[in-house]
């Protein structure tokens, strides 16, 4: 599966957020190859449209697909020289695909600041640049041992060191390695490096419940995520605290009260899979519908290996179906009737809500 890194300063609501999370979350025992820590949790992804399906096929089972979120202990200044849980805190961050980076944009006197005062630009100048000096310290390492490796003439080495080379000043002035605009070409070559600050991230700005208009520290965030490219979900973390709490009755009772279309969860669920480049595919039998997740990109055979390493070892054909001809027609027997019923073979790229079967060889 794919997990999202919930990082930012003490007492901005990050475990609230992540509580929040896992409490609207299912069972761990619905997924028992995966272990669970108790700083990680299980979300299901909210996809209406598996309850559509749902309708049609009237299974036994109806599953989600998933995806984990990481309550990564407090980061605080120094981390990145080993301070307070500094080393633990980086080396769970490099175990992430992506980051989801709460940052304080309430006021509340009740709630101390760490810096004593709510300024979102100096908690996401300290957060990035522990981390830009972690990457750092990776990039200056390498430098050193690549200078010895160069000498023999290696032109990967060669065309590694002289990236690092470039990158490192930037770094050097604290500065993500997601704004320096490295190409494709070059990230690929420092996928192996798993730098903190080269992967997908979104800035959770955890604001009050009156504080998504009108709010000066979100726009702030705004701003410094623009400059970077990056995604900025505005969430009020304690109103998805109760809101998590409630039975799907009040829930959506709550919900209509507020004039909310679903909960903001939802939101901050949705933006981590995309921040991932994941997209959904479904399975429509009538022991169990279920959503499964891929890469956007990914063929019909990668898709099947989601399910069973066999599946796509064996793989002959997909049968596949859009997920909108498959509710307008009403399921399998009307689409296959009016020719929405398509065979697919290996090279076939997965489309987002595509209802699936496979055909494989065992
Ligand atoms: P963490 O240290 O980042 O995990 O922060 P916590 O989740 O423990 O939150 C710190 C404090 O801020 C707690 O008392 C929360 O109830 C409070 N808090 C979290 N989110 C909000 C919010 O949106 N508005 C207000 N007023 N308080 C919040």
């Amino acid at each position: 599966g794919f997990n999202c890194g919930i990082v930012g300063l003490p007492n901005v609501g990050k475990s609230t957020l992540f509580n929040a999370l896992t409490r609207s979350g299912i069972d761990a025992e619905n997924f028992p190859f995966c272990t669970i820590e108790p700083n990680t949790g299980i979300v299901p992804m909210p996809d209406p449209r598996l309850d559509k399906l749902a309708e049609i096929v009237k299974p036994e089972k109806v599953v989600p697909t998933t995806m984990e979120f990481v309550d990564i202990a407090g980061l605080v200044e120094g981390a990145s020289k080993g301070e307070g849980l500094g080393n633990q805190f980086l080396a769970n961050i490099r175990e992430t695909d992506a980051i989801a980076h709460v940052v304080r944009c309430f006021d509340d006197d009740n709630v101390i600041h760490v810096a004593n005062q709510v300024d979102p630009t100096a908690d996401i100048e300290t957060i990035n640049l522990e981390l830009a000096l972690a990457d750092l310290d990776a990039v200056e390492r390498s430098i050193q041992r690549l200078t010895r490796v160069v000498k023999g003439g290696d032109k990967e080495a060669i065309a590694t060191k002289a990236i690092l080379d470039r990158i490192q000043p930037h770094l050097a002035e604290g500065q993500p390695l997601r704004s320096f605009g490295l190409d494709e070409d070059e990230q690929r070559q420092l996928r192996s490096f798993g730098f903190l600050t080269l992967k997908p991230t979104m800035y959770i700005a955890n604001v009050n419940e009156d504080g998504f208009e009108n709010n000066p520290h979100l726009d702030t965030v705004r701003r410094i995520a623009a400059s970077e490219n990056a995604v900025v979900v505005p969430v009020c973390n304690k109103l998805e605290a109760e809101i998590a709490e409630l039975e799907d009755e009040e829930r959506a009772m709550f919900l209509d009260e507020m004039g909310m279309e679903e909960p903001g969860l939802d939101r901050v669920i949705r933006a981590g899979y995309g921040l991932l480049g994941l997209q959904t595919y479904f399975t429509a039998g009538v022991k169990e519908v279920r959503a499964w997740t891929v890469k956007v990109g990914a063929t019909a055979p990668q898709a099947a290996g989601v399910i069973h390493t066999d599946f796509e070892k064996g793989f002959i054909r997909a049968e596949v179906v859009s997920y909108d001809d498959f509710v307008a027609l009403g399921g399998e027997n009307g689409a296959k009737e009016a020719g929405k019923w398509r065979l697919e073979g290996k090279a076939y790229v997965v489309q987002d809500g595509d209802v699936m079967h496979f055909r494989f060889n065992v």
